[in-house]
Formats: C-alpha cells, sequence, structure tokens
C-alpha cells in the first residue's frame, strides 16, 4: 500500500520505516530540510536502537524515500500525520504543526484518502481537522485516528509487536484499510481495537496518564520510605508480584520527563476544565512529580549543609530514561538548574544524548559556562563532590567503584535511580543517597 508519513519525528521516522520494513511503498515527509537531508544520506536524525538497519535496508530497496514536498500525497492511500502537540503556556496541546499539517495534506489529497492521526490529539480533534480538509478540497476523504503507544528506547519492537492497536473511525471503508495494514502486525493475535474516533483520542490521554499516575505513586511512598526506614526496593517487589499490580512503571527515581507524560498529562487536566471538571488523580500526579524532579537536589543540599556555592557534581545520564537521546523535560533539566541556581556547577556525561542535552541547556543563560560535558564517565567525575545518577543506562550498574572513589574530591553518591547495591557501596565507604532505600545510619 503507498503510504505517506507526515513529520519524521521519534513516531513518524519509526512508524514509517516499519511500514516499509512489512512490505509498504511510504514516503516520509518533513519541513525540516536538514532532517529529510540527513535520511537521504541514510542517517538517522535520533538515536532508536535498531532502526539504523531498518533504514538502510529500506532505503536500498527504495520502499522508503523522504521528502520536504507533499506532493507524493496525491499517490498515496493512506496519510499518517505524526508531527508534535506540544504543550501551550496553559497545558493545552498546542495544534498548530497539526492544523498545518493537514491544510498541506487537503491541497493535495487523492479521491478516498486515508487520513490517519497518530499524533496525541485531545478528545474532538478528529472532527475539528474533518472541517479543516473539508474546506480546502472537494474529493471524498476519511479522517481515522490510531494512537501510537511505542516507547522510545524500545519503538521498533513496540511497533512491530504492539499490544494493541486502537482505530477511532466510525467508517467501514476506512477501517477496512486500516485493517489491511496493520494486519501483518498482529499475526500472533494481539487485537486491534475498533472504537469512535472520539474514544481513541480519549484512550491515548488516558493510557499515558494512568502510566503517569504510577510512576507519581511509586515515588510517593519512596518518600514515605525516607521517613520510616521501610525499603521501597522491598516494597516494590513486594507488591508488583501482585498481578493486579503489575512490575512496570514502578520504578521510583527522579520524577518522569519526555516528550509525552508532562504534555499529556497537562492536556488532559486542560480538558477536563474545559468540560467543566477537575481531574483531581491526574493534577495531583503532576503535582507529585514536579517534586520529585528535585527531590535529589534537596538530599544533596542536605547533605552539604546548604552550602554549595563552589561545588561540582556528576551527572551520569542526562536523557530523560535510557536507550534514547530524548531530553525533553528530563529531570536533569531541573536538577542542573536547582544546582547551577544554588551556586554549583554540573558535569555531565550521557552516552547519546550529550549533544541535545548542550543544545537544550543553552536555553537557560544562568547554566551558561556552569555546565560541562564529557565523553568519558570517569574523567567527568574528576574533582567533584558527589556523583549524580540521572539516567539508567546499562554501563552505569556495574561501574568501577575504586575508580569512582578515587575520582570523586569526596565520596558520595546520589543515586536518583536506584542502581546500585545499598550494603556494597557502603561497605566500600561511600555516602549513599537513594529513592526510598533503607540505609542504616
Ligand atoms: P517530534 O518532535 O520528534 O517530531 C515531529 C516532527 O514533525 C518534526 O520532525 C517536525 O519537523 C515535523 N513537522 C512539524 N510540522 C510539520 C509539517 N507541517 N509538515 C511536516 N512535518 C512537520 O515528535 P514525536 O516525539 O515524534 O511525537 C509526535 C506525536 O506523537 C506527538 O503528538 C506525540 O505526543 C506522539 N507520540 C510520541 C511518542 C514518543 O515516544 N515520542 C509516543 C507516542 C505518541
Amino acid at each position: 500500500m503507498k503510504v505517506s508519513m507526515i513529520g519524521t519525528g521519534y513516531v513518524g521516522l519509526v512508524s514509517g520505516t516499519c511500514f516499509a520494513e512489512i512490505g509498504h511503498d511510504v514516503t516520509c515527509i518533513d519541513i525540516d530540510h536538514k532532517k529529510i537531508a540527513m535520511l537521504r544520506d541514510g542517517k538517522s536524525p535520533i538515536y532508536e536502537p535498531g532502526l539504523n538497519d531498518l533504514l538502510e535496508r529500506n532505503i536500498k530497496t527504495k520502499r522508503l524515500s523522504f521528502s520536504t514536498d507533499y506532493t507524493s500525497v496525491k499517490g498515496a492511500r493512506v496519510i499518517f500525520l505524526a508531527v508534535g502537540t506540544p504543550s501551550a503556556d496553559d497545558g493545552k496541546a498546542d495544534l498548530h504543526y497539526l492544523k498545518d499539517a493537514t491544510i498541506s495534506v487537503a491541497k493535495e489529497i487523492a479521491d478516498g484518502g486515508v487520513i490517519v492521526i497518530k499524533s496525541t490529539v485531545p478528545v474532538g480533534t478528529c472532527k475539528l481537522l474533518h472541517k479543516i480538509v473539508a474546506e480546502h478540497t472537494k474529493k471524498k476523504f476519511y479522517i481515522v485516528n490510531n494512537p501510537e503507544f511505542l516507547k522510545e528506547g524500545t519503538a521498533v519492537e513496540d511497533f512491530m509487536r504492539p499490544d494493541r492497536v486502537i482505530i477511532g473511525s466510525n467508517d467501514p471503508d476506512a477501517c477496512l484499510v486500516m485493517d489491511e495494514l496493520y494486519a501483518p502486525l498482529l499475526r500472533q493475535g494481539n487485537p486491534i481495537h475498533f472504537m469512535s474516533n472520539l474514544s481513541a483520542e480519549m484512550s491515548k490521554y488516558a493510557a499515558n496518564c494512568f502510566l503517569a499516575t504510577k510512576i507519581s505513586f511509586i515515588n510517593e511512598i519512596a518518600r514515605l520510605c525516607d521517613h520510616t526506614d521501610a525499603d521501597i526496593e522491598e516494597v516494590r517487589k513486594g507488591i508488583s508480584s501482585d498481578k493486579r499490580i503489575g512490575g512496570l512503571f514502578l520504578y521510583p527515581g527522579p520524577g518522569y520527563g519526555g516528550s509525552c507524560f508532562p504534555k499529556d498529562v497537562k492536556a488532559l487536566c486542560h480538558t477536563a476544565k474545559e468540560n467543566g471538571m477537575e481531574l483531581e488523580i491526574v493534577e495531583a500526579t503532576e503535582r507529585v512529580n514536579q517534586k520529585q524532579k528535585v527531590r535529589m537536589f534537596e538530599k544533596i543540599r542536605d547533605h552539604y549543609k546548604n552550602d554549595l556555592k563552589g561545588k561540582t557534581f556528576t551527572f551520569w545520564g542526562v536523557a530523560f530514561k535510557a536507550n534514547t537521546d530524548d531530553v525533553r523535560e528530563a529531570s536533569a533539566i531541573d536538577m542542573s538548574l536547582a544546582l547551577i541556581r544554588a551556586g554549583a556547577t554540573v558535569n555531565f556525561y550521557d552516552p547519546v544524548a550529550s549533544e541535545n542535552f548542550a543544545t537544550l541547556m543553552k536555553t537557560y543563560p544562568e547554566t551558561h559556562g556552569k555546565l560541562k560535558v564529557f565523553d568519558d564517565r570517569y574523567e567527568c567525575l574528576k574533582n567533584s563532590d558527589g556523583l549524580v545518577t540521572m539516567t539508567e543506562w546499562r554501563e552505569f550498574k556495574a561501574p568501577d567503584f575504586n575508580l569512582i572513589k578515587s575520582s570523586l574530591k569526596s565520596p558520595v553518591v546520589f543515586d536518583a535511580r536506584n542502581l546500585f547495591d545499598t550494603q556494597k557501596i557502603i561497605s566500600l565507604g561511600f555516602t549513599y543517597y537513594s529513592i526510598g532505600k533503607f540505609i542504616k545510619k
């Protein structure tokens, strides 16, 4: 099937490449000329495990191509919209990229074309876009909502083996096309759910807000563990073996970040307000997360008795989670701002996200000259007043503790990801802080 993918970010590029891999003929379109030039050279603008091989293979077989020009939409049976829907200042989802892309598609669409909204959008957006398309074309068209559930870091695997696919459409013809498109990905029997586009739009936000709530919940219990000498890692095991609770998304840490949970939580709260109600649980999730992002800063400040002037701290990891170069809304941002505002400087090392982090932090003038990037995790520790683990990269899990100790000015570890074994690190002579683990005084 001929497919156009509008927007070649984390979702569009992975989805487009995977559709090509299963045999569809895909053109990915983006307004970012630099990105498209890189992709035409076979280089991925993002880090995503497994993506490079698929890109290379499908470009070679000519099932996958890239363009800044919308004319190929003319020949497409299905046109996906996978552009960003960031937060506006009031928390509402900003739909201006989506509206612009929709108008560009409407001007080129062929008769019977199916426009599929893959971006995460508030309930009612399909209706709104239907109106916009109708204003720009006389052709027959369909609008479908098909929320994406892939996770950065395992995006290719998630896309190729989705737990479920959701199709929001009341039109049987459009549903048939979507069924045919996804059939090769659902051979193992995972379900495809057909529902109204309103329910599909709501399902995506409900899923993300539920997962964000799990994270804030375990972080709040970890805070209580800090006050009571219970150990959050034991508690986590104790509750996650209950099938009704499950173990995923129950890891305490420095708060959730990334390009989805923070904005989706805000957007759903905004939708509730527009409908005259408050989402009390989801609002609490967001409040707890804001506090959690600087929880380890408070521990650092308390350890150094409020005197952080002239101190240096080393961050291992700045990506919002492991296996991605995405730093959007990463807790490393809040942590470095808090430390720098208190007079400290920050050294950081990340296997793939350093460049994105350095670029993003340029937008905060107070950090200029106070943030230093390293390409070696041990070099980064030299003369530093503490190691802070911010991302759970695998390479941080079993480090050379003796080298850490000899590199640091004082042997203090602030483990915001609970990566290290408490007994072991203490027996090696470190002062150790964690998120909710019991540490004998
Ligand atoms: P992104 O910022 O990585 O990519 C968006 C791309 O759209 C950019 O390359 C941008 O240049 C392009 N774009 C903007 N306007 C355009 C236009 N008019 N025409 C063509 N291209 C245009 O975004 P993302 O992380 O891929 O997210 C896209 C959507 O998918 C969002 O709504 C997001 O909430 C949702 N989503 C994201 C993830 C994720 O893990 N990142 C997972 C599920 C759903």
